[in-house]
């Protein structure tokens, strides 16, 4: 006779905080002395061969003065050109705060957003880290800020054409230490394991097992997860020594997470 199914390994977290002060109280805003260094103003970038360095350092100025404190990151988002990863007929918003669609329904989060998950991945650590993983590339954006963090990138998309633009889109940057893979990231990616840092762009109902097997000890997993009907919030899990420690974060509203590949 058949066995039964056997059931799924229950997680077992050492410790689970939710809103921990530690890492996850929204920060009252930092004016840290480097904003002045960026010129105010400017306009969205136009036209061909356009300088969009200015409003870049622009946007970065705000995500500083709303609180992201990591120079890392700030550095990394200094050096990817958002409005390379948006449709051009959007291309006049890619430095605003906004997440904007990129194709089979799918956005490119928002600046705030990705400096908070990154802020949130690179904390207390050495930058450039070692592997990252990423689920779900979208347009790539994220994937290339993520390249100047750590020493390699891996980003695994479960939609075809978002994979194959985000690859003409990461191209100009000849970045060869991300490593885009299609399919379904609630596996992960064995290959690249262990990971020192796994950020999700896509929120499920609970944390795939994969992707805590897959996180170095020492390392640090962000992503969105459901934790009630409609209640999504940020969960930061730390694998230490002992077992992983889970943290919930703020509500946060991130596209679901899908299973298989299209
Ligand atoms: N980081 C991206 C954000 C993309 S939005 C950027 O910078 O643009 C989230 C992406 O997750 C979508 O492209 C969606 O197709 C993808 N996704 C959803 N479920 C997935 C899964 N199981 N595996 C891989 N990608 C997934």
């Amino acid at each position: 006779m058949a066995e039964p199914p056997s059931k799924p390994p229950e997680k077992k977290w050492l410790a689970t905080s939710v809103r921990s002060a530690a890492i996850g109280t929204p920060r009252a805003p930092v004016v840290r002395p480097q904003a002045k260094l960026y010129a105010p103003g400017g306009a969205a970038p136009t036209g061909a061969g356009l300088d969009s360095s200015r409003v870049r350092a622009n946007m970065v100025a705000r995500l500083m003065t709303q609180g992201l404190d990591s120079e890392a990151v700030r550095d990394a988002l200094l050096k990817v050109e958002r409005h390379r990863f948006v449709d051009s007929a959007l291309i006049n918003q890619a430095y605003e705060d906004t997440s904007l669609p990129i194709g089979l329904g799918q956005t490119i989060s928002k600046p705030s957003v990705v400096a908070r998950m990154l802020a949130l991945l690179v904390a207390g650590q050495t930058v450039p880290m070692g592997r990252l993983l990423e689920i779900g590339t979208g347009c790539g954006y994220q994937a290339a800020v993520m390249g100047y963090l750590s020493k390699e990138v891996y980003s695994i998309e479960r939609l075809k054409g978002l994979h194959d633009r985000a690859r003409a889109n990461l191209r100009p940057f000849q970045r060869p230490n991300i490593h885009l893979i299609m399919g379904d990231g609630h596996l992960g990616y064995p290959a690249g394991a262990p990971y020192a840092g796994i950020v999700a762009a896509a929120g499920g109902d609970a944390i795939p097992q994969a992707w805590l097997d897959q996180l170095a000890i020492g390392g640090r997993l962000v992503a969105p997860c459901q934790i009630g009907p409609g209640q999504q919030r940020l969960i930061v899990v730390d694998r230490t020594p002992e077992g992983y420690v889970k943290h919930e974060l703020e509500a946060v509203l991130f596209v679901p997470l899908k299973s298989g590949v299209a």
